[in-house]
This record gives C-alpha cells, sequence and structure tokens, in this order.
C-alpha cells in the first residue's frame, strides 16, 4: 500500500465506562457495569487509522502513572507510532467518565489531566515526526496556544491539516482557521462554531457556508445517523449514514475522521473517502469501547462489498 505520511495530534484518556440502563437523571444513584476502555480523541482517531493498515505517528502527553503505561501500550499495540509520544513524570493521566444507556446513548465528563500541559515547544518538536507530503489531524482538547503553533507550521512544512473542532473552545487564532483544509465537527459543534443548528442536510448547508466564512478550505460536517454533508467553495454533497443496530456511540466521529483521514492517506477520490469513513464509524458504533470498537481493514472491506 503506497500511502502518505499521517499524523495525529491530540488527547489520550482512560475510558471509566459504565453501562447502564438508561442514563440518569440529576439526582439520580443507578446501577452499573464498569469497564475500563483506552479513548481520548486523538488517540481514538490514529487507532481508527491504524485499524485500517496505516502507521500513523500520534503525539499525545501521558502521565507517569498506571493509566499512562497502560495507554501507551495500548497505542503501540493498534500499531500507532509512539516515538513522539511524552510520558511526563509527576503527571497525572486523562480520564473521562462515559456512561452507555442500553439505546446507545451517551453522557461523558472529562479530567484532562496532562492532556492540558501541552506547550507550543513541545509541539515544535513533536512535529519533526511531521515527514514531507503528510496528512496532520488535529482536534481541539490541546491546549489553544498549542493547536496555533501547529496550525502556524502548516506554511513551513507544507502538511494537509483536517481539524475536528472537538470540544469547541475559543481562540484559535484567524491565521491557524485559514490555514485548515477540512474541518469536520458533528451536528453540536457546528452549531457552536456557527449558531446555525444542524438539523437535516439541508440545514448542514448553510452551516457548511458559515463555516467557509471561518477560513477552512472545505467543511465536512457529520450528522449522526443521517451521514455527513460535505462543502468546499466548488462543490458540495451529502452521503448517507449506513442503517446499523446501534450498541453504542461512543467515539462515532472520531472513527468517522481517523478514517477519513486514512483513506486521503491512500489517494482515495474525496467522495470514496467520505463514504469509507461512514462505513468505518457505522461498524464502529454496532461495537462497545472507544479504541476497541475500531474496526479491521478486512471488517471495512466486507462491510463495502
Ligand atoms: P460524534 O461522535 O463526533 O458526535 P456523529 O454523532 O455525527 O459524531 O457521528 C459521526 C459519524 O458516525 C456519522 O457521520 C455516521 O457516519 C456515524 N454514525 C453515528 N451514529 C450512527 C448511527 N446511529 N448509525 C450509523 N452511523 C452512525
Amino acid at each position: 500500500m503506497n500511502t502518505r505520511p499521517l499524523m495525529f495530534f491530540g488527547t489520550t484518556n482512560l475510558d471509566l465506562c459504565f453501562n447502564v440502563e438508561r442514563l440518569p437523571t440529576p439526582g439520580e444513584s443507578l446501577m452499573g457495569g464498569l469497564t475500563r476502555y483506552p479513548g481520548g480523541k486523538g488517540a481514538n482517531q490514529a487507532v481508527a487509522a491504524a485499524r485500517l493498515g496505516l502507521k500513523p505517528h500520534f503525539y499525545t502527553r501521558l502521565g507517569d502513572d498506571d493509566a499512562g503505561h497502560w495507554l501507551l501500550q495500548s497505542l503501540m499495540q493498534a500499531g500507532v507510532r509512539a516515538d513522539a509520544i511524552q510520558i511526563s513524570a509527576g503527571e497525572v493521566s486523562g480520564s473521562a467518565l462515559v456512561m452507555v444507556g442500553d439505546d446507545g446513548s451517551n453522557m461523558i465528563v472529562i479530567d484532562p489531566g496532562t492532556n492540558l500541559n501541552v506547550t507550543p515547544e513541545m509541539i515544535e518538536r513533536a512535529a519533526e515526526f511531521i515527514a514531507r507530503d503528510a496528512i496532520v489531524v488535529a482536534e481541539m482538547g490541546m491546549p489553544i496556544s498549542a493547536l496555533n503553533r501547529l496550525f502556524e507550521m502548516k506554511a513551513d512544512k507544507g502538511f494537509e491539516l483536517i481539524f475536528k473542532p472537538a470540544p469547541v473552545r475559543p481562540g484559535l487564532s484567524p491565521a491557524a482557521w485559514a490555514s485548515v483544509d477540512f474541518v469536520t465537527p458533528n451536528q453540536t459543534e457546528a452549531f457552536e462554531l456557527t449558531g446555525i443548528e444542524v438539523l437535516d442536510f439541508h440545514t448542514a448547508a448553510g452551516a457548511a457556508l458559515k463555516l467557509l466564512d471561518l477560513g477552512p478550505a472545505a467543511a465536512l460536517i457529520t450528522l449522526g445517523a443521517q451521514g455527513a454533508y460535505y462543502a468546499d467553495k466548488k462543490q458540495s454533497f451529502s452521503l448517507r449514514a449506513f442503517p446499523v443496530k446501534v450498541v453504542d456511540t461512543t467515539a462515532a466521529g472520531d472513527a468517522f475522521n481517523g478514517a477519513f483521514a486514512a483513506s486521503l492517506a491512500e489517494s482515495l477520490p474525496l467522495r470514496e473517502a467520505v463514504r469509507r469513513a461512514l462505513a468505518v464509524a457505522a461498524l464502529c458504533v454496532t461495537r462497545r469501547g472507544a479504541q476497541s470498537s475500531m474496526p479491521s481493514r478486512e471488517a471495512v472491506g466486507e462491510f463495502l462489498q
């Protein structure tokens, strides 16, 4: 397989996942079953690409604690290149409390831990792993100063940039926005960025136009069970999600984004790349967990036959 180099930047978390019959209401106590999963938006995306057979680099910051070492090991076992990853003494790894109801819906609370200790200087050092002609993928869980530095480096390094703006936070510079090639929000993130409620493909079109006004060359909005909407200055299209039996929607957007990046790295035509991302995300929601629910290249190939 002849692919372009791929590098992800973002967060890694220990997911403490409780399966509950239904999500609790305020003040309510429920019984549930606990499983520990490796998670974090950056890590999930890198693993999604690795499961498709790519060998992505990943930059993240982990604490020198049990969780940090376990998370690092699981990334490497999944096929993610860990040379750029930092284990930091005296710091606590990020964690997330995830509750998943029987209908597949979820609620998540995140303690970012050491994910928030990433500095622009660390990003500069990690950027040595960005090869020529690379695709770089970032999300918004790292400090904004670090993201601004990463995006600034695009001018020198000449990479293609995919940006999942989650969780949405203010402070990204106009120049950073203008350096984005593909911004890939879900409906909530698109609303937070544009003020337009994305209910369907029609309203997604309006939000995509506003996203392009922020500076990115293209907007690719995911709409959960509906599918995805793409727009750049020359073309737009929507593709429907694959109908599947939903078990757990955790990391669906990460599966989509990691697979979209992997597909561009394999030089698939744009529509094909979006279609494969929809397939990977559909398979992801049929399984429990975050990284553990990313499908293999073989499973995706069979699904798309
Ligand atoms: P996020 O996980 O970031 O909230 P979405 O909910 O928009 O993102 O889901 C991302 C993608 O995952 C969708 O575009 C779709 O391809 C897939 N997906 C999510 N929910 C379903 C579902 N119920 N059935 C099929 N595919 C789904």
